[in-house]
């Protein structure tokens, strides 16, 4: 069982809520919602953690795709300019799933993106504005 964190991005007039049925039901994966915009007649955005068996996500991923939803890992949407880092340590006071953490021994920044729940608060906390997040 492996877990990955996925966004998705729906159609217009693309009710997320059968699709989401399919995936527990024919791939045998739990679904956690971690942050949803779905605003009605407008394209909806997902950040959705899967757990399953890694043939089993994947196949789930590829139903969504033939359903016209966009499905992305979760680390392709994150774009972070990490060579441009001064490890101040700002963005790690307001990340509060500690996906942005200070290494104790070498005070260097380590960002783990898989803990990321698309907040977007380190966003404005880096002086260098060194993020960047696509999730809509
Ligand atoms: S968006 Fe930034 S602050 Fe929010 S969880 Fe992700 S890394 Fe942390
Ligand atoms: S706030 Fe910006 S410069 Fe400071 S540690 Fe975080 S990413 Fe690096």
């Amino acid at each position: 069982m492996i877990k990955k964190r996925y966004v998705l991005n729906f159609p217009p007039q693309s009710g997320d809520k059968p699709l989401s049925y399919q995936l527990v039901k024919e791939y045998d994966i739990r679904i956690n919602i971690l942050k949803a915009e779905v605003y009605p007649g407008k394209r909806g955005s997902l950040l959705l953690e899967l757990q399953g068996t890694k043939e089993n996500i994947e196949k789930g991923v590829h139903y969504l795709i033939r359903h016209h939803v966009i499905c992305e890992p979760l680390d392709k949407r994150i774009h972070f300019q990490e060579e441009k880092c001064i490890d101040c340590g700002n963005c790690t006071a307001v990340c509060f799933p500690g996906a942005l953490t200070m290494n104790k021994t070498t005070w260097k920044l380590e960002f783990d993106k898989n803990k990321c729940v698309v907040c977007e608060l380190c966003i404005p906390a880096c002086p260098l504005k060194l993020f960047q997040i696509d999730f809509s």
